[in-house]
């Protein structure tokens, strides 16, 4: 089999996989990333996380039973990427596998390649970040083809689809929408910049965690990241009319508030906007609702409302997937 036909095959069965699941049609308002346990879990693949050494991931496949192991020791973007390898593997109904690397693939570099290896990754990469689904988060944010040349709109894109930041310029090489030079430059381009202009005048103790840039658009969207992410809302607030955004249900939730400034924004369209940008943080899972209301309406009808369903605890520590655990106590 040519490195080509390898590539295509991971491709074309990603892109069933989407269809037998519904994804396409579940995920077409680009609010939320592919869930990839969960996919697992629906194809009965049994998942564990544990501190391996030198490996990423493996695959093992026994008569009438798959399982994949995934490290407890790599952040969740790498867990994701590699638990979606894992599924390639399981999907092409390949043997054994253990992975020290994953990802080669997509960027070109697997030369002596190993054909199944070269169909997991490319699997990984199409399951996760499709151009049907990168095309949703972007109608979303109103973000042009242009825009995929700003560090800092890549950055945000891959947040949103829970993935890295250069996973995501490689799987925008692989859709033809940056040529091989383009994405090894962005690619190599750090996030720091992008992680300092979304926390505006917030400076973390190191520039590891994320920084999300959210605003209304994000309405209703799922994010999924980590405990010392820094969740900056900048959000339309009409105070000349005495309203002002509520911010008792995040702290109920569990949020600390890091910073909370009334900012005017140039919009192109409408001129200057009256804003209000609030940088949040916490190891919270749960819905976080903000109303904007008058402080003397405390429990009347808000003006405006905005939420999104966070999930900040992070990488998987160990043991089974924390959405299968939390099932399980559901219905034990
Ligand atoms: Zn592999």
């Amino acid at each position: 089999m040519s490195r080509r036909d390898a590539i295509l095959n991971g491709t074309a069965r990603a892109s069933q996989l989407h269809e037998d699941l519904g994804l396409k049609n579940r995920l077409r308002a680009g609010d939320e990333p592919i869930d990839v346990l969960g996919a697992m879990a629906s194809l009965d693949i049994a998942v564990v996380f544990k501190p391996l050494k030198g490996l990423l991931g493996a695959y093992l496949r026994v008569p009438g039973a798959a399982g994949v192991v995934i490290t407890s020791e790599r952040p969740l973007h790498v867990q994701r990427f590699t638990a979606a390898h894992e599924l390639g593997h399981h999907v092409f109904e390949h043997p054994l596998s253990t992975d020290s690397t994953v990802g080669y693939a997509a960027r070109g570099e697997r030369r002596g390649y190993d054909e199944n290896e070269l169909e997991a990754d490319a699997f990984a990469s199409e399951f996760l970040m499709p151009r049907w689904l990168i095309a949703a988060h972007m109608r979303r944010r109103s973000y042009t083809k242009q825009d995929l040349f700003r560090t800092d709109v890549i950055y945000q894109l891959s947040l949103r689809l829970a993935v890295s930041y250069s996973a995501l310029c490689w799987a925008l090489y692989g859709h033809g929408l940056f040529a091989h030079d383009q994405a090894e430059q962005m690619a190599s381009r750090e996030p720091k910049g992008a992680k300092q202009m979304a926390a505006a005048d917030v400076v973390p103790q190191t520039w590891h965690p994320d920084v999300w840039a959210l605003s209304e658009r994000d309405h209703r969207s799922i994010i999924i990241g980590g405990p010392e992410d820094l969740v900056v809302l900048e959000l339309e607030e009409h105070s000349t009319a005495g309203f002002a955004w509520d911010l008792r249900e995040a702290k109920a939730l569990g949020m600390r508030i890091r910073a909370d400034e009334r900012v005017v924004v140039d919009e192109e369209a409408m001129g200057a906007a009256q804003k209000r940008r609030l940088t949040l943080e916490g190891d919270v899972q749960g819905i976080l609702r903000l109303a904007e209301r008058r402080p003397w309406e405390r429990n009347g009808q808000p003006n405006q409302s905005f939420e999104v369903r966070l999930d900040l605890h992070g990488r998987e520590r160990g043991g089974m997937p924390r959405a299968q655990r939390a099932a399980l106590r559901k219905t034990g």
